[in-house]
């Protein structure tokens, strides 16, 4: 199957690049520069020369017409489109996260409509920030679904860079569901929502100084923060997905579940706390101690049961048939993982 990626150089989308090629499919995936470029087909050499990975230069999906080129690949079938700004280095809310998951989000559809007839399915990396509801986190009586939505609006973004995340997010979504709606498309829509995602990087692409968002506070652990600073809270999304069961997610839908047409996909293997994430270490890697916080250190438990939220995602599990990989394992790999890079 032929099939466009988009962000390919980002860290979930590293690991759909890896099972694609490893199953193999061909790939046209984008990046913002020559440097990302460069990377990639270094990372897959043989399958760069064959021609079963091409890379084109996207630089900002925000620009209306950024896509409107790549989708002329000839003979594409299936697009995954998870590029979509993930950081807080923030200055507006607007225009740094909302236009670029928005804009990015309905250029593509619009693209793929326009110019790519052969696509039959799009899947859109949504998140649990499109589930989510800020006001019902601490409420034991309300279940977080795949038929949650987000209430959050454009008036909201100021609120907070979580909160404006979220925004992005719940509206790129939305519009996507809108485009589809409008029953013009010839190809049918999935979502993958997934909450906070870990797991190794790919270290002939990432980099210590720019890890990526879900993995920083991991990579602070290792750092020193949390025993200098204090166990972080663990925030408002306590649960959690291994980075390659999402890209199993996505690969699934796209390419294998024609079912998942039309289905939003909550993955996530459960709840998770930082106390938990520090524990596991601690556990496993005895030779970080003098880094770690104490061990009786308090900060970063999970909520109590009567204090947090409960969620099912039975449809996504039973649709995917994916066994969700442990937080032990997760946590050991990413350590692994942010170990190559240098982080200590
Ligand atoms: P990354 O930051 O590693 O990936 C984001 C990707 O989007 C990068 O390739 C980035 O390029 C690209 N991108 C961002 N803004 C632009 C822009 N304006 N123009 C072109 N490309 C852009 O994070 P993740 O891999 O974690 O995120 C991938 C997707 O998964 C996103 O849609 C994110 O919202 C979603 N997601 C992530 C979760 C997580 O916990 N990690 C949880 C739920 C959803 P560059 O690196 O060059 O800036």
């Amino acid at each position: 199957t032929k099939v466009l990626l988009t962000g390919g150089s980002g860290f979930i989308a590293a690991h759909i690049l890896d099972q694609l090629l490893a199953k193999g499919h061909s790939v046209v995936t984008t990046v913002r520069s020559e440097e990302k470029a460069s990377k990639i087909r270094a990372a897959w050499p043989e399958k760069a020369a064959s021609g079963e990975l091409q890379v084109f230069i996207v630089p900002d999906i925000a620009q209306e017409n950024a896509f409107d080129e790549v989708v002329k690949v000839p003979g594409l079938e299936v697009v995954l489109h998870t590029a979509s700004p993930f950081h807080f280095n923030v200055t507006d809310p607007k225009k740094d996260l909302v236009d670029p998951a928005v804009i990015g989000t309905t250029g593509i559809l619009r693209a793929i409509e326009a110019s790519a007839p052969s696509v039959r399915r799009v899947v859109v990396t949504s998140s649990f920030a499109a589930l989510i509801n800020e006001s019902k986190v601490s409420d034991p009586s309300h279940t977080f679904s795949e038929s949650s939505w987000n209430p959050v609006t454009l008036d909201d973004i100021h609120n907070s860079l979580a909160t404006a995340y979220r925004a992005s997010k719940t509206l790129a979504e939305r519009a996507a569901w809108d485009f589809v709606k409008s029953g013009a498309a010839k190809f049918d829509l999935v979502t993958i929502n997934p909450p906070m995602v870990f797991g190794p990087v790919n270290p002939a692409i990432a980099t210590l100084e720019a890890i990526n968002t879900s993995n920083a506070r991991v990579a602070d652990l290792l750092a020193g923060k949390w025993k200098s600073d204090g166990v972080p809270d663990t925030g408002a999304a306590i649960i959690w997905i291994d980075v390659r069961d999402v890209a199993a997610a996505h690969v699934k839908a796209g390419l294998e579940i024609p079912e998942a047409g039309g289905q939003r996909l909550f993955t996530t293997a459960g709840l998770f706390s930082n106390a938990q994430i520090g524990q596991i270490v601690r556990d496993k890697f005895p030779e970080l101690a003098d880094k770690l916080p104490a061990a009786d250190a308090k900060g970063g438990e999970l909520p109590g049961e009567s204090e947090r939220f409960k969620f099912d995602n039975k449809k996504t599990t039973e649709l995917l048939k994916i066994d969700w990989i442990p937080l032990e394992k997760t946590v050991v790999d990413t350590v692994l993982s942010l170990k190559e890079l240098g982080a200590y």
